[in-house]
């Protein structure tokens, strides 16, 4: 039996169905143009036990070229870990420009602290230390947050994905862009229910339905992508 206390038992299988495609992608493609800092804060990341959940730098090579052609002011980021896709955000948007990031887990954000201070970044970051809903309903109390925000990462707790969209349409304005990690959970929500190992089942149903969702939802342009580990892109258009 595998080892269900080793967190590498949780790593999503390889969407692509192939490790040698996706390493030929990432040696051929991902990894000669990743910045240095990324290099360093995914090197730092390693001794964290669950450090195989960081945004994959596949999925942050796309990111990148779509934040700056967004060339975003104000953005917002739910699930910050150790901030693989936290500095990838404040590496593509302008010198100006912010990030409200939001996790429960502070500790972990300090592994990648000292790397994104070293890079010159912190300016544009504010870590809030707390679970995200309350947090993304505090700030539609407030009217004038509302269609405010030019974009929004999610790569928090699956199950809430709906309810942050629900959240976030309204604070990303109109022509604003919604991204959400983890969507095709390695390729699970393609499988038999039956051959799904108990840990992936919650995952696997919040993405079934998250998927559903998004696409029934017209205020929203979406495309869903084999990136990474499923890569959600939305437009808000109304
Ligand atoms: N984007 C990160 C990976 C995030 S992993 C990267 O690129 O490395 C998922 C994160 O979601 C974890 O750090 C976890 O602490 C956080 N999380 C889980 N539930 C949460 C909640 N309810 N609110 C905010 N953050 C949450
Ligand atoms: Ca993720």
């Amino acid at each position: 039996m595998e080892n269900v206390k080793d967190p590498s038992f949780y790593r999503n299988p390889v969407i692509l169905q192939s490790e040698d495609l996706t390493n030929y992608i990432l040696e051929t493609a991902v990894y000669p143009r990743e910045p240095e800092s990324l290099k360093e804060l995914r090197k730092a990341t390693k001794s964290h036990p669950w450090g195989f959940i960081a945004t994959l730098p596949e999925a942050g090579s796309l990111i990148t070229i779509l934040l700056k052609l967004l060339n975003p002011k104000k953005t917002i980021e739910v699930g910050v870990f150790t901030g693989y896709s936290l500095l990838l955000t404040a590496l593509s948007i302008p010198h100006d420009a912010k990030i409200t990031a939001i996790d429960i887990d502070r500790k972990a954000y300090e592994i990648g602290l000292p790397v994104i201070r070293k890079a010159g970044m912190e300016h544009k970051i504010d870590f809030i230390e707390s679970p995200a809903l309350p947090i993304l309903d505090k700030l539609l109390e407030d009217p004038s947050n509302e269609g405010s925000f030019d974009y929004a990462y999610v790569d928090a707790d699956k199950d809430n994905y709906v309810n942050y969209h629900e959240r976030l349409i309204k604070l990303v304005k109109v022509g604003g862009l919604l991204i959400y990690d983890n969507t095709l959970w390695g390729g699970r929500v393609a499988w038999a229910e039956e051959k799904v190992p108990p840990h992936a089942k919650v995952g696997r149903t919040a993405a079934i339905e998250f998927n559903k969702t998004i696409r029934d939802d017209s205020r929203a342009d979406f495309s869903l992508n084999s990136v990474g580990d499923g890569l959600t892109i939305c437009r808000r258009i109304v």
